[in-house]
């Protein structure tokens, strides 16, 4: 459990981000992480680099209440002292602690306050000798490093961990998590690390994370953007949601236009996405520029949009329902997608009413 967020197991797939304010703005840090949060985040990271940002960190623990994992490298006392104040996972390597009695000190304290721990291996802060060993990093030498924390855990009869073993080379990573996978019993949490901008990055994080998950690995899931965070949370849920392994608002289903459209659907698109991220009761919707494909897609969305002159049609369950002109098609379409949605929410509290 991080917080009350289930990881592994059965649990479904949990989307994480991590903030990129300055963690002593304690008023910044708290905005983003709500953002965050309201995007659909699960889990929220926030890195703690000070005995300074540890004390912000209690300050930001009150403020919020979505799971916080502070991001700690080397510096025990930071974690026994976040600890203290709330935090609900710690990302830090036993390895990297130092002394015995250091590491000791930190897996007693997560003990006796039920905080798990996330080893966290990067490509690019391979440990030396390892380096020298492969030669360079390899998906072996992340597992092996991987594997030297986890046996300082198990030694200390400590089971409550998850591991990363990221690289942003998604063939490394990729390799390296299958390999893992084979090993260790714990949740594994993915990404492609530094995977690179809103655009790139999604692509390399999609095609990297899209294979483990099509192999049944991962439990949790960061997406790593050089972006602003909410756009990591999104791009998390659009993954999922097109592995069909959670399902979370609006899927919409959308042509790419051509010169047989007969509204902008591409306009159409931007303004309705954009309108509606508010959304979260999972449902289909269809927005298709003509009749080529429109009714097919139409009949299989709870809410469908086929292009027609002069009007077009809107199908509702699969059942043409009522026409609409071009002007102001985007509000009304608006209208009727936000009417579905509660009418959907009003059905789902019937069949759970009903057992
Ligand atoms: S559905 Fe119609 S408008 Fe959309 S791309 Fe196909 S032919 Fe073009």
């Amino acid at each position: 459990m991080v917080g009350k967020v289930a990881v592994g197991g059965d649990a479904p797939i949990s989307v994480q981000s991590m903030t990129n304010t300055e963690t002593t703005d304690v008023e910044a840090t708290v905005a983003q992480i709500k953002r965050i949060q309201e995007a659909g985040a699960d889990i929220v990271r926030v890195s703690v680099p000070t005995m300074d940002a540890a004390e912000a960190f209690g300050a930001i623990r009150k403020q919020v209440d979505v799971p916080l994992v502070a991001d700690i490298h080397f510096d025990y006392r930071i974690a026994l002292r976040v600890a203290d104040l709330g935090v609900d996972c710690l990302r830090i390597n036993p390895g990297n602690i130092g002394r015995e009695k250091r590491i000791l000190a930190v897996v007693e304290k997560a003990r006796d306050l039920g905080i798990p721990i996330r080893i966290g291996v990067n490509a690019g802060s391979l440990e030396k000798d390892l380096q020298k060993k492969y030669g360079e990093p390899t998906p072996e030498a992340l597992v092996e490093s991987a594997l030297r924390h986890v046996e300082i855990l198990d030694n200390l009869d400590f089971q409550d961990f998850k591991v990363s073993v990221k690289a942003s080379d998604v063939f490394m990573a990729v390799g390296a998590y299958r390999l893992l996978a084979r090993q260790i019993e714990q949740p594994l949490h993915l990404g492609i690390t530094e995977a690179g901008a809103l655009r790139s990055g999604t692509v390399k994080s999609s095609v990297g994370l899209g294979m483990l998950l099509m192999d049944g690995i991962g439990d949790t899931i960061r997406v790593s953007l050089a972006a602003d965070p909410v756009e990591e949370v999104k791009v998390g849920w659009d993954m999922l949601k097109s592995l069909k392994l959670r399902s979370k608002g609006i899927n919409f289903i959308a042509c790419p236009s051509c010169s047989r459209q007969n509204f902008d659907v591409i306009s159409t698109m931007n303004a309705l996405e954009t309108r509606l991220e508010d959304v979260k009761v999972p449902m289909d919707v269809a927005v298709i520029g003509c009749i080529v494909n429109g009714p097919g897609e139409a009949r299989e969305a709870d809410l469908g949009l086929t292009g027609g002159t002069p009007k077009n049609l809107v199908y509702i369950d699969g059942e043409p329902s009522q026409k609409l002109e071009q002007e102001n098609l985007v509000d009304e379409l608006e209208k009727l997608i936000r009417k579905k949605a509660e009418d959907k929410i009003a059905q789902n509290a019937q069949l759970i009413a009903k057992g």
